[in-house]
């Protein structure tokens, strides 16, 4: 049955789709400024699995921007997002993004991933938190589907 698995293949979670995860997650980091220290990952490793939802041009931004956060990690993606603010309200700094990206690799182009290892219908929510055990274990669960989003699309299959 269609309401029971995501377009990225996930099963359904006691929440629902991923959708209603991600809806529930931006709702919650809303009134969290630690959790909401997630949300460039959360939001690229949604969009990457659910590209339908996003719009194509972006996703190799995003694509990229993951593996920025993998590789440096959170503080640095704080930086480069700061300076994405700058740059644009300073056109002076336009090379900045440039230079943070060209290292990191291209979205591929052939197909989408067949299924992701870890998904958002699959992270565990108690009293309608996401962070009920704190923020480094939500920060975690976060970092393992962004492992898996970039996981599945460097090495998936196209359907
Ligand atoms: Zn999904």
């Amino acid at each position: 049955m269609a309401d029971d698995r995501c377009a990225c293949g996930a099963a359904a979670g006691p929440l629902g789709l991923c959708a209603d995860y991600y809806h529930a997650i931006l709702a919650e980091e809303q009134s969290d400024p630690e959790m909401y220290s997630w949300h460039a990952p959360v939001v690229c490793a949604y969009l990457l699995q659910h590209p339908a939802e996003g719009h194509r041009r972006y996703l190799d931004f995003q694509f990229r921007l993951l593996q920025l956060y993998l590789d440096q990690g959170l503080d640095a993606l704080h930086r480069v997002s700061a300076h994405q603010v700058a740059r644009n309200n300073h056109r002076s700094r336009s090379s900045y993004d440039t230079r943070s990206f060209e290292g990191y690799a291209p979205l591929p182009q052939d197909g989408f991933p067949q299924g992701f290892r870890a998904s958002f219908s699959g992270l565990p929510a108690v009293d309608s938190s996401f962070v009920f055990d704190g923020h480094p274990a939500y920060g975690r669960r976060i970092q393992t589907i962004a492992e898996a989003t970039l996981e599945a699309w460097r090495t998936g299959q196209p359907r």
